[in-house]
């Protein structure tokens, strides 16, 4: 099979790009050459948090790989069969253990055995899945083309200091034909829930913050207060969670030090806002996430509020290792994304 090779510059030009071409690497057994990784970040190149990811990637597909050491623009990839297993990966930073399990997940789950995966790193980071995104949100997406799995939160893990730990259970995907993504109406019936994390914080904050959430215009209809005592550093993070009979939308905002907590709650607001009022089915980060299980199932449509830059970069990535094609239509205030064979 020929080696597909990437440009890392292309799109949305981060550490996306890479990800998902190890993720498709491994369960197309198709070797891959990537050049110019991540260079549309500051820190362009192989940091940490990616390094973990291509171990990660080597260890469950058998893989070897050229030029994995940080800093890195080119890598080369050549990927075994993929193995059932339990694993344990310590990303050895706050690297978000969550974008290491998005990477191995579709292999393991196209492995003929169950598996399970502990990673040790961040939980709750900015700009990755939090945890409580993965178990109510994601989990609960795939599940609906057959892709059944599930996550417990072992221990907390706030950017910078990290240390969490999360486990998966992941159960081999059979194919059903009529099993496929179709999340396109939007939740009718949902409570608003909010939920406050804090960690080695002073009261304050949460009391603020849970102050705030009630005063805005969502109908919020409690605030629960996690205050985390098992974190190896501070944290704080917000989330508001539409929870209706079908599915559970979690929104997040990360507090950090001087951000204010009326700027948390009022990103926050604002995301939940968006989205409500475009009567989409799924928001802009689950939207790029299920990309890869649309494409292994070669169907599916969602609706969306956003066509983010790694949406489309992720189609992109996809459609250079799988037969498959994307749809998009504009609709009133939201996009339909379908995914057919090629
Ligand atoms: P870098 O180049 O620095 O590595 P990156 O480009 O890899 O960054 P992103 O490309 O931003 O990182 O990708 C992060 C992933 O995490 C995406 O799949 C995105 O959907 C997901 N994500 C980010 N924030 C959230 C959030 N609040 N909730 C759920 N998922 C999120």
């Amino acid at each position: 099979m020929e080696t597909v090779f990437i440009d890392g510059s292309m799109g949305e030009g981060g550490g996306q790009i890479l990800r998902t071409s190890l993720t498709l690497s491994c369960i197309t057994g198709r070797s891959l050459h990537i050049e110019n990784i991540r260079a549309a970040r500051r820190n362009p190149g192989l940091a940490k948090q990616h390094l973990s990811c291509v171990r990660a990637a080597s260890k469950i597909c058998t893989g070897h790989s050229q030029g994995a050491t940080k800093g890195s623009k080119v890598l080369d990839f050549e990927p075994g069969p993929a193995r059932s297993g339990d694993y344990h990966f310590d990303i050895g930073s706050a690297g978000s253990a969550s974008l290491v399990i998005q990477t191995i997940l579709p292999a393991l789950f196209l492995a003929d055995k169950p598996s399970t995966v502990t990673v040790t790193g961040g939980t709750h980071n900015p700009m990755a899945p939090p945890f409580d995104f993965l178990n109510e949100t994601f989990l609960a997406a795939i599940a609906t083309a057959g892709f059944h799995g599930n996550c417990k939160l072992i221990k907390h893990g706030f950017f910078p200091a990290g240390g969490g730990k999360i486990s998966f259970n992941i159960q081999p995907w059979r194919n059903q034909p009529d099993k496929i993504i179709d999340l396109c109406q939007p939740n009718s019936d949902f409570q608003i829930h909010a939920r406050v994390y804090t960690a080695k914080l002073p009261p304050r904050v949460a009391q603020r913050q849970r102050t705030l959430l009630l005063q805005s215009k969502l109908n919020i209809r409690n605030v629960e207060h996690v205050e985390v005592e098992d974190s190896n550093g501070p944290g704080n993070c917000v989330m508001i969670r539409l929870c209706g009979s079908e599915r559970t939308t979690v929104f997040t905002a990360f507090g950090m030090r001087g951000k204010p907590s009326e700027e948390v709650i009022r990103e926050l607001v604002g995301l939940v806002e968006d989205f409500l009022t475009s009567n989409a089915a799924v928001d802009r980060f689950l939207a790029d996430q299920l990309l890869i299980y649309m494409a292994i199932t070669e169907a599916g449509s969602f609706t969306t509020n956003e066509l983010s830059s790694h949406l489309q970069t992720n189609m992109e990535v996809i459609k250079k290792f799988l037969p498959v094609n994307f749809s998009m239509e504009h609709q009133k205030h939201a996009y339909r994304i379908s995914c057919q064979r090629f």
